[in-house]
């Protein structure tokens, strides 16, 4: 048992709470309140976290922990498909030891800024049994593209197991409708289905990706047809739409960027009994480095579309700082509602890794998954300055233990 005081908690499901205090036993939450009652309740001392607010750790809804090493390494590339390039070419040089150094430093900045959970895209799955146990929960979501050469159907015969002691799961990642063929997108759908384990894909990113599905032309179809890539699949509408009809997308899906979503798109997720069970990943920094088409995000809210934040890769960001992600978003739609921005950080992606009531809340029976963070104003103004952080965490725990840092 552990009883955690701070000057305020914040459960993100409920009014902040001035002098509050978290009940933790076996690492999950099992009281949440104001100090004097909860330590009432439990008989014991509390661990007194002073001038903080203690907080859910932030979720982090789309991630590449491989490419961490390549911060700043494509500065401002010209078009889309340029980058695509670019960073295939880098790609090529980048060994299995950088890509490990690369994961470790990912997940110690990730850590350091307050997430306790992500769903992170793994192109090298074969890598995982070289690190040690991460300290946060990671859906390690499997990469698949079978636009150079097929994918082999052992991937989807045997279940996937993470290594003991590990925290999170498995997920699988079709990696994007120009890469991924629609019979892979419906494997993996099938596999993620039958195991309720995360779905993800990019989807609708960039104004190539959608002139290549909805017109059949522009520079990235160039880039993929030169690779021999069908074209079956073009012409015929968004890939959203295309992938929707073929039944490649399943129930609960978590579909990355969505920037290029017109009237009968925003439709579909409003009304398809599928898509209506969509969530959505926006990743603002990276967003605003491809200098990509507006994201909807008031369209898609209006449509009762739950989306998240989430911080890419640094080949297209320059931190992993979900806080970072934030302000980014606040300096985008400056009238956006601090509440609503929190929650797109804590418990919107909590239910796209199926986890709602136990992730991304201070709630009785969630795990005791907290961070701390510097504060010593005024209840009223705890999402306020939530929003606005900017440095590492005081502290964090998950599933109640302190992480070391
Ligand atoms: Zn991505």
């Amino acid at each position: 048992m552990k009883l955690l005081r701070a000057r305020v908690v914040y459960p993100v499901c409920g009014p902040a709470i001035a002098d509050g205090a978290v009940l933790v036993r076996a690492g999950r939450i099992v009281a949440v309140g104001k100090h004097r009652a909860v330590r009432a309740g439990s008989g014991l001392r509390a661990e007194d976290l002073g001038d903080v607010i203690l907080m859910p750790g932030l979720i982090n809804a789309h991630c590449h922990l491989d490419y961490t090493g390549l911060r700043k390494a494509i500065l401002s590339p010209r078009t889309f498909t340029q980058w695509i390039r670019r960073i295939n070419a880098i790609k090529s040089a980048v060994s299995d030891a950088d890509y490990l150094a690369a994961i470790r430093v990912g997940i110690a900045e990730s850590v350091r800024f307050g997430t306790t959970s992500m769903l992170n895209i793994e192109s090298f799955p074969d890598l995982m049994g070289r690190i040690e146990r991460p300290p946060l929960r990671i859906w390690w979501c499997r990469e698949l593209l079978d636009v150079r050469k097929p994918v082999g159907e052992s991937v989807f015969r045997r279940a996937q197991r993470l290594p003991h002691g590990w925290l999170g799961g498995w997920g699988m990642s079709p990696h994007a409708p120009y890469t991924a063929s629609v019979g892979l997108y419906r494997k993996a759908a099938r596999y993620c289905a039958m195991r309720r384990i995360p779905f993800t894909t990019h989807l609708a990113e960039s104004a190539e990706e959608d002139a290549m599905f909805r017109l059949g032309s522009g520079p990235l179809h160039d880039l993929l047809d030169s690779l021999g890539r069908t074209k079956r699949d073009l012409g015929r509408g968004s890939a959203l739409r295309g992938l929707l009809e073929a039944g490649a997308l399943p129930r609960g899906a978590v579909l990355a960027h969505m920037n290029t979503l017109d009237v009968a798109d925003l439709e579909l997720l409003r009304t398809h009994p599928v898509a209506k069970t969509f969530h959505v990943v926006h990743c603002p920094v990276s967003h605003r480095y491809f200098g990509h088409p507006e994201f909807s995000l008031a369209a898609l809210r209006r449509a009762g579309v739950r989306v998240s934040l989430g911080t890419d890769s640094l080949a297209s960001a320059d931190r992993l700082s979900l806080f970072g992600e934030m302000r980014t978003a606040r300096e985008t739609w400056p009238g956006l509602d601090e509440v609503e921005l929190i929650r797109m950080v804590t418990v919107n992606p909590a239910a796209a890794l199926r986890r709602a009531g136990r992730l991304g809340e201070i709630v009785m029976g969630a795990h005791a998954d907290l961070i701390g963070l510097p504060f010593a104003g005024s209840v009223r103004d705890a999402a306020a300055a939530i929003v606005a952080h900017k440095t590492p965490v005081t502290g964090s725990w998950v599933g109640g233990r302190g992480v070391p840092r």
